[in-house]
């Protein structure tokens, strides 16, 4: 699909109702990680740079509809003005009388900050006239909030139909990164699917069985595969109630003509804790008393051939038990293999996801690859085939 940018609007004098996702963590007053906010500087620089008036809506924790002092975004006003470095006013409510007038007063050179969006119940309704609201403030739209495109709400997606719409360059990029992952790929594409439980990603292995040529999957996710193919697990976090899934997918790769790989090998352990004694053995091993918490070197090995194989790879959940060595060794093996062939410009590598970006940082190669999306669920949901609602209203 393809999408307006903002070089394709005119911003010169316009308002620029730009929505951006600052939902940042805050302990005791302080913001503990700015990344979302310096995701958003390029769009916001660009539109100054324009000619427009950028206007910043955001949504800020679950305030479910309601106003809630400690929910509020205004203190998020002075981290923006340091990391943007241009003056930051705000305005107590995104819709009203309190943001005409801010609006009104905004000098050029300025950014306008408006009050939390979900403090109106309307906004997760997406309800027409709250997005007709906010419409009425600007002249343009411009939507940088990937992370949250995957809602249907009056700020992300009633909004965009309302006046000239077009992407940010933080949604761009994404976009761009996603779309030569999955949309048009260059073949053959590796998935790497881990994580705890099957449950959680069934649609995304369903999609992806049909779209790409190799599917490793990792994790606790592949002792539900390895129980179902009748393979003993032991202790190890499985759900043995998703056998028949389970199959039902592997048959599903199969007609497809998409490879599963599954472990070979495995790191197994007594208990879940840092360096509990551990040993390597073959899949087929695994004692009844002993928990499944890592690949083995025979898998790293055999994932590490598949992606000098491939061209392209996507990436989203970790291997094994990342969090506690050694059970990130295979995670760790698998992220620099990828970010080896990605330097060496033989593979696009796309990983995304919350845990899957603390695993790619863990093995110091994050900034190698060549796209990290910090989105979550709307990484998720594209990854499974859907209809992101704030991407497709930016359609163009
Ligand atoms: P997810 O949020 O679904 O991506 O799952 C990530 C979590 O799965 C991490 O906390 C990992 O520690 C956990 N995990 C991965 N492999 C295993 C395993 N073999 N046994 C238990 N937990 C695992």
């Amino acid at each position: 699909m393809s999408w307006k940018t903002l070089d394709d609007l005119d911003l010169a004098g316009k308002v620029v109702l730009t929505r951006v996702d600052i939902n940042v963590p805050i302990e005791d007053g302080r913001v503990t990680d700015a990344t979302r906010i310096e995701r958003i500087v390029p769009t916001v620089r660009d539109i100054l740079k324009a000619g427009g008036k950028p206007v910043l809506l955001a949504h800020f924790d679950r305030p479910k509809g309601k106003v809630v002092p400690g929910m509020s975004l205004k203190p998020l006003q002075p981290v923006l003005q340091e990391h943007l470095g241009v003056p930051v006013h705000f305005a107590e409510d995104c819709i009203g009388g309190p943001a005409k007038a801010a609006v009104a007063a905004l000098p050029e050179g300025a950014v306008l900050l408006l009050e939390n969006t979900r403090f109106h119940a309307e906004e997760e309704k997406n309800d027409p006239a709250f997005a007709a609201s906010l419409a009425a403030l600007g002249d343009v739209y411009v939507n940088d909030a990937f992370s949250a495109a995957h809602r249907a709400h009056g700020s992300i997606e009633g909004i965009a139909h309302l006046m000239p719409s077009a992407a940010g360059r933080l949604m761009q990029a994404e976009l761009t990164a996603l779309e030569s992952a999955l949309g048009t790929p260059d073949r053959p594409v590796v998935a790497v699917v881990g994580g705890a439980k099957v449950s959680t990603k069934l649609d995304l292995l369903g999609n992806l069985v049909r779209k790409v040529e190799y599917l490793v999957i990792g994790g606790g996710m592949a002792n539900t595969f390895l129980a179902a193919k009748g393979i003993s697990v032991g202790k190890s976090l499985a759900e043995h109630d998703l056998a028949d899934t389970a199959r039902e997918i592997l048959k599903k790769a199969d007609e497809a003509g998409c490879e599963i790989l599954l472990p070979l090998d495995i790191v197994v352990a007594r208990e879940f804790k840092a360096n509990a004694p551990n040993e390597v053995l073959d899949v087929n091993d695994c004692p009844d008393d002993a928990m499944i918490l890592d690949a083995g070197p025979i898998t790293a090995e055999r994932i590490a051939e598949v992606f000098a194989n491939c061209r392209t790879l996507i990436w989203n959940g970790p291997l094994g038990a990342f969090e506690i060595e050694p059970f990130d060794t295979a995670t760790v093996a698998a992220a620099r293999k990828a970010a080896e062939l990605t330097r060496d410009g033989r593979l696009t590598s796309v990983a995304g996801g919350g845990d899957t970006v603390s695993a790619l940082n863990q093995a110091g190669v994050a900034d190698d690859f060549s796209y990290i999306s910090t989105a979550g669920g709307a990484f998720l949901e594209w990854m499974e085939g859907k209809t992101l609602p704030g991407v497709a209203a930016l359609g163009k």
